[in-house]
């Protein structure tokens, strides 16, 4: 978990390589979605332009059968999921009827100036439609009413590992096996 451009993406890949899992980011299914102009493609593209969330239902259904895939029998890394109280509860239920608790929450803390500088500079790089400074204020008051809660949830549940963000890609990289090594 993290803000907007907090790096969830890039260390949601490493972490998932690490530890031999496949890494199952929402973000990236809906947007080979959109890239494919498939059906859900449609639904999603206008949501995700305006820095507003995909329907709880749509995304549930998308994890629950991406989760059922044999890969992703002895672990996965979820990145951008759940990002609602909704989306954490659903995820419960499917995962105890997988007898496949979660080992830990990674949270990943980041100001937001410094983040609104980083995703300014991955749209230039990388042409993301909702990261434009309009979508991107949109992004960071979603997740600040819709997802920041689910942390505390986490944390009374003694599943949160929060790390520092900040620093190069590497370094954050080691912050976050380490950290996950005392859990
Ligand atoms: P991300 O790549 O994780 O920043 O996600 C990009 C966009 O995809 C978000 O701004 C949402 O529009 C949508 N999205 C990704 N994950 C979710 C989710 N778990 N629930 C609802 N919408 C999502």
């Amino acid at each position: 978990m993290g803000p907007p451009g907090a790096g969830k993406g890039t260390q949601g890949v490493s972490i998932a390589q690490h530890f031999g899992v496949p890494a199952i980011s929402t973000g990236a299914i809906f947007r080979a979605n959109v890239e494919g102009k498939t059906e859900l493609g449609l639904v999603v593209s206008r949501l995700m332009e305006a820095g507003e969330l995909v329907p709880d239902e749509v995304t549930v259904q998308i994890v629950a059968s991406r989760l059922a895939e044999p890969d992703a029998a002895a672990g996965f890394l979820l990145d951008g999921f759940p990002r609602t109280v909704a989306q954490a509860e659903a995820l419960d239920a499917l995962l105890a009827e997988a007898g496949t608790p979660l080992d830990a929450v990674v949270s990943l803390t980041v100001d937001e100036e410094q983040l609104t500088a980083r995703m300014l500079k991955r749209a230039e790089q990388e042409g993301r439609a909702d990261d434009n400074e309009e979508t991107i204020r949109r992004r960071f008051e979603v997740y600040a009413a819709q997802t920041a809660p689910l942390l505390a949830r986490y944390s009374g549940l003694g599943l949160l590992v929060e790390v520092d963000g900040i620093g190069d890609v590497d370094e954050v990289f080691e912050r976050i096996i380490r950290a996950l090594g005392q859990v």
